[in-house]
């Protein structure tokens, strides 16, 4: 089955190769899909850029936008069942799991639909005679969007939504282990009726059409979601020709409890912040950091409840979380606790393979807890992608300083995606949350997000707030019209001897 769709046409890699897509959780083979070269990712982009410059899209009324999305959103809710089937087997979440992702696409896509006709520029009044002033909005062109593996369609539907909304014209590649939703999607535009060329999908390995996506000259942004090495080199590649560039990277993001906390809700959130979809969310709360009187008791609850969770696959219904997503990302995540271990840190639950035959054919790794660990250590700075929990702790002789030696702690990353401070004194709680360097804070909960609100990351947890969840800028250029409506010469240059004679 061609599984490449460029120019309104399914086709087969330009070199016939293809590869074989299998559930993480028992390695069932689900799909055998198109595998691109850099010549098909070629001929994407050219095809995305003629649909730019010359084709219906962007220049079609936004009220035809925003129906194109609405009726995405309507086929989402129909074929919601098939949708999160197709994710749950590529990734290996349940099924209960992949449902609330559906959930999230609709709103997406409607959000953007309501964006879509939102903002038609304004007036500016100059103050200058005969002359009619504006700012407008025009689609950016031609987006590279590249997402990663996690939420498959939720992060590819945050890219496709506004660049379609704001009339731009796409490449899509998604990650190469999980692309079954993102052929559901560009399937289901076409039949909806998105012009040839206006939506384009790339499946292939990064290394082999990645260089061209963000390369290329035809290519106006590089919309990426994924990790911060393979975002350093995104960034380099679109230097060339100074594209914009929006990245979505990695976290690893603070979870503070401070002892005047709920300590039942923040122990319940602690967990569900790390071992929620195996700890492969980009803002789990990887690092518990837990005010040095508590930590005993509240360390020793939160491993005993992280040692019960329940591993398996999507349609298990007695699954708490589900698998890894490759045999690859497991070995990394067993040499990131085995490095934890070497720097001292106290395996406290999990860290190695569970045994039976549930889990023989799956890329399980359970619930691991790391205590007694410190800033100084590679688990604690590095993000695992995994579920595994380092426990730092803090203290302080008086207020202030407690307060500020976590916040210090919390600070002390080169990630700034997202975070969250667990106390009942509200006073502190807007203390802490001001002082955190990080681009969403959740003050005594974790993890949720809601579609009207910007996401993005501080430091090197990203630039701009591409997924666009408040406003579609990110995918639009600003252009300012000055009409002069008098227009007549003003002599700027004119021969002074001539008007005296005159
Ligand atoms: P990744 O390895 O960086 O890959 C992300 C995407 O980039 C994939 O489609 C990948 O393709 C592609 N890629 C690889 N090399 C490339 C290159 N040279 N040029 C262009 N594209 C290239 O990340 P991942 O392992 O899929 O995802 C996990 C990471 O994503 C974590 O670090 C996580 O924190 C981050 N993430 C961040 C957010 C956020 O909102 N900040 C959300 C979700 C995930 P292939 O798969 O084909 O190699």
């Amino acid at each position: 089955m061609p599984e490449l769709f460029i120019d309104g046409t399914w086709r087969d890699a330009a070199d016939g190769a293809t590869r074989e897509i299998r559930c993480p959780a028992d390695g069932r083979a689900v799909a055998t899909v198109a595998e691109a070269t850099a010549s098909d990712a070629e001929a994407a982009v050219l095809a995305a850029r003629r649909a730019f410059d010359h084709g219906p899209w962007p220049h079609t009324p936004a009220p035809e936008r925003a129906a194109l999305l609405h009726r995405l959103a309507d086929r989402l809710e129909q074929e919601k069942e098939e949708v999160a089937r197709l994710e749950s087997l590529d990734t290996g979440k349940r099924m209960v799991e992949s449902r609330i992702d559906v959930d999230d696409i609709v709103s997406v896509f409607r959000h953007f639909a309501g964006l879509a006709q939102a903002d038609a520029g304004r007036m500016v009044d100059t103050g200058v005679p005969d002359v009619v002033s504006r700012v407008v909005h025009e689609p950016l062109g031609v987006c590279a969007l590249i997402t990663p593996w996690n939420f498959p369609l939720l992060q590819t539907s945050w890219k496709v939504a506004p660049a379609l909304a704001a009339g731009c014209t796409f490449v899509l590649k998604p990650s190469e282990l999980t692309p079954s939703t993102a052929v559901w999607l560009v399937r289901t535009l076409a039949d909806l009726g998105l012009p040839d060329g206006a939506g384009n999908l790339v499946l292939g390995a990064g290394a082999r059409v990645g260089p061209t996506l963000t390369e290329h000259p035809g290519v106006d942004l590089v919309s990426f979601t994924g990790g911060l090495e393979t975002g350093r080199r995104v960034m380099a590649a679109a230097s060339g020709t100074v594209k914009k560039v929006a990245l979505e990277l990695g976290g690893k993001n603070p979870n503070v409890v401070f002892a005047d906390a709920d300590l039942d809700a923040a122990l319940d959130l602690a967990l569900a912040a790390i071992f929620l979809d195996s700890g492969q969310v980009c803002s789990a709360g990887s690092r518990l950091i837990v005010e040095e009187s508590v930590h005993d008791s509240f360390v020793d609850a939160l491993v005993e409840r992280a040692g019960r969770i329940r591993l398996g696959g999507p349609f298990d219904d007695d699954a708490q979380t589900g698998p890894l997503i490759s045999a690859e990302h497991r070995d990394k995540v067993e040499r990131y606790v085995a490095t934890g271990i070497g720097e001292g840190a106290r395996l406290r639950v999990g860290g190695s393979r569970p045994e039976g035959p549930a889990y023989d054919e799956g890329f399980f790794f359970p619930p691991t807890v790391l205590d007694d660990c410190h800033t100084g250590m590679r688990c604690v700075q590095e993000e695992s992608f995994g579920p595994v929990l380092t426990v730092e702790t803090f203290t302080g002789a008086t207020r202030e300083e407690t307060e500020d030696a976590a916040v210090a702690l919390a600070n002390d990353t080169l990630y700034g995606l997202a975070g969250a401070v667990w106390t009942q004194d509200a006073g502190r709680a807007e203390r802490v949350a001001a002082r955190l360097r990080h681009g969403t804070i959740w003050i005594n909960d974790y993890h949720p997000y809601v579609a009207q609100a910007e996401w993005g990351g501080y430091k090197q947890s990203g630039i701009g707030r591409e997924l666009g969840l408040a406003g579609l800028d990110e995918y639009r250029e600003t252009k300012h019209i000055w009409h002069n409506v008098r227009p007549a010469p003003q002599g700027w240059f004119d021969d002074p001897s001539e008007s005296e004679q005159g």
